[in-house]
């Protein structure tokens, strides 16, 4: 397996998790070169996982897609592409991990939120509003309060930890 970050051939395990019937693998790895520590899943052949979205066609779920509708949100905010890494390894976890096949785009979208709400508000809200299709401002205000809530409670500027 590559390392994500120089493409160095060579990594190692640090640590393998599996999901309860043994048709995915999570797999904490190192490079033995940038030492560069990242995540990836396996799926038995077979099994791939899909992703249903709204309109009730599947699609096979990607990672790319996440990490991209992240950076949108993130424009010309402080968050590291590191950050954004994590969340899209946690999320992935969430949905590979479980036993079925098939993930709704509403449960990624939601944990993906999620995960925002505690790194950035306003890439939080942004894509709150992107992926809830606000229509009018009453919608930003209940979204922001819910922000205030969360601020008040003291659950800030922490990535989500991995499993
Ligand atoms: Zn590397």
């Amino acid at each position: 397996m590559k390392c994500r970050k120089c493409q160095y051939p060579e990594t190692k395990v640090l640590e393998s998790r599996e999901n309860r019937d043994g048709t995915a693998i999570r797999r904490r790895r190192e490079c033995m070169r940038c030492e560069f520590r990242f995540t990836t899943f396996e799926r038995i052949e077979g099994r791939p996982l899909y992703v249903i979205k709204r309109d009730g066609t599947r699609e096979l779920f990607s990672r790319e897609k996440i990490l991209k509708s992240m950076s949108i949100a993130c424009q010309k905010r402080e968050v590291s592409s590191t950050s954004l890494d994590a969340v899209a390894d946690w999320v992935e976890s969430q949905c590979s991990l479980c036993d079925d096949s098939e993930v709704s785009s509403q449960k990624i979208g939601e944990l993906v939120l999620e995960a925002l709400l505690k790194i950035d508000p306003v890439a939080y809200v942004r894509f709150a509003s992107v992926y809830r299709a606000f229509t009018n401002p009453e919608d930003f205000v209940v979204e922001l309060k819910k922000l205030t809530e969360q601020h008040a409670s003291g659950h800030v500027l922490k990535i989500p930890p991995l499993p």
